[in-house]
């Protein structure tokens, strides 16, 4: 080991405090120093170079140094670091947000930014909140969100998650919200099987608003993919049931596609493969292909004109990130969305997603995978004791985790959730490397689980 990397990994154990991160065992390991990146591979300080096997926690779309997004940050640094958006506005931001209209479901048309994908929640939950306010339904106030949704760490993206380990613990602090079940084919919770079940998920929401609707506000979850719950893939029809009985019942729908959105499901947002249009689309992490940080929560007009009004009305949102519209993080996104075009992602995609699931056949048949899904690149491999019973692994053998680490002496960075190990790397991976991430994954699971 380099001097350097004993310096940086002794300020780093010394100094930071990790996201969801035990401190007690991360402070026994010898964590990697990531100083490098170019395409799909991140090098660390000791000179090893590792596939970037989960786009850096869902965040990186094209892989690192994409011309397009290094230039777009350069030429906007020379100009203009930071103004802010109370009031006036910056070039990058408008010119941004302009493009995130065209490419939005039609009927989506006005940008709210923010830095993170919490943030984002935050502000379309409280948006929805005001919406009725001023429509002249004060009663409207409750959540309707999914068993397994995750929605981000700050109390009311909390609020609205199904994820106990995660958020069992702040509930004192939460506020209640309508519990729907989760699209979880292989658990289901309703114990019936598609699709002889007619999608009864959704039928489910349908139950909630039909007898509470005079109290909710919205129904917000990811479409199609329940990623930190285990991405977990919804049936076909899912996304349009759930459209149809919030426009019967007069009731929002919120889609967070932080994690689905920027091509990760193959489509540019997950809720076209079903041809719907939320009233409020919450985005993030993919938005500057994996840069800056930047969010957005996206509206209809109809919503947007329910808090025009005078100055004395205060029908404004009140709610607002110093960071709001950012010009680098902005311009960043410019670059991703540039690059998109560049390099026909959405297009080329089709085909390697075709790869992709051809190749992932070959590890249902590993003895200890009950569950292989995906929804584009977003792969959930789903671990379990016994495949007959479906008995999960004890939390205590860290069977992912296990799994992770051997791929990682492979050069191969992947994070699981829990039992569930993740595949999402960035979509313009090539054939060839998302071959070899494939070839590592499956060798470290059949290596930790059968031997
Ligand atoms: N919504 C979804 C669907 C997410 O997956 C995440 C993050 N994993 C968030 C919201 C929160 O985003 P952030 O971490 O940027 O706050």
């Amino acid at each position: 080991m380099t001097d350097r990397t004993k310096k940086l990994r002794e300020y780093d154990k010394n100094f930071i405090w990790h996201p969801f991160t035990q401190m007690k065992e991360y402070e026994k390991k010898e964590p990697i120093v990531i100083e490098e990146a170019e395409g799909v591979y991140l090098f660390d300080t000791e000179g090893r170079k590792y596939i970037d096997g989960v786009s850096s926690l869902w965040v990186n779309i094209h892989g690192h140094k994409v011309p397009e997004i290094d230039r777009a940050i350069k030429e906007q640094v020379e100009k203009l670091g930071h103004s802010t958006l109370l009031g006036i506005t910056n070039p990058a931001a408008a010119e941004l947000a302009k493009e995130l209209i065209e490419i939005c479901p039609t009927g989506l048309k006005k940008v709210f930014y923010s830095g993170d994908g919490a943030s984002a929640v935050e502000v379309a939950i409280k948006m929805a909140f005001q919406y009725w306010q001023h429509k002249g339904k004060p009663k409207k106030t409750k959540f309707v969100s999914l068993e397994n949704g995750y929605h981000g760490d700050t109390l009311g993206a909390v609020s609205l998650g199904g994820i106990d380990i995660f958020h069992a613990t702040f509930k004192p602090l939460l506020f209640e919200t309508y519990k729907a079940p989760s699209y979880y084919c292989y658990r289901c919770p309703l114990g019936q099987t598609y699709p002889s079940c007619e999608v009864a998920c959704a039928g489910e929401v349908e139950k909630i608003l039909s007898e509470h609707h005079n109290e909710i506000a919205a129904v917000i979850f990811e479409p199609y993919v329940q990623a930190a719950g285990g991405m977990i893939v919804s049936p076909p029809g899912y996304l349009e049931q759930v459209r149809g009985c919030c426009d019967k019942y007069d009731v929002l729908m919120i889609l967070d596609e932080v994690a689905t959105g920027f091509g990760r499901t193959g489509k540019m947002f997950a809720c076209e493969h079903e041809g719907v249009t939320p009233d409020i689309m919450v985005l993030g992490k993919g938005m500057t292909g994996g840069y800056l940080p930047l969010s957005a929560t996206i509206v209809t007009q109809e919503i947007y004109d329910a808090f025009l009004g005078e100055y004395e009305e205060f029908k404004t949102f009140f709610h607002g990130h110093s960071y709001a519209g950012n010009p680098i993080s902005c311009a960043a996104g410019l670059g991703n969305l540039e690059a998109f075009r560049n390099y026909n992602t959405l297009e080329e995609l089709e085909e390697k997603i075709e790869f992709l699931e051809q190749e992932l056949r070959e590890f249902k048949g590993l003895k200890h995978v009950g569950d292989v899904r995906n929804k584009g690149f977003m792969v959930g491999i789903e671990l379990v004791e016994d495949r007959e019973t479906k008995k999960p692994y004890p939390v205590k053998m860290k069977m992912g985790w296990k799994v992770a680490e051997l791929a990682m002496e492979e050069e191969v960075l992947i994070r699981p959730l829990g039992n569930v190990i993740v595949v999402m790397p960035p979509i313009g991976i090539s054939m060839e490397d998302l071959k070899k991430l494939l070839t590592v994954t499956y060798r470290a699971i059949k290596k930790t689980t059968e031997s």
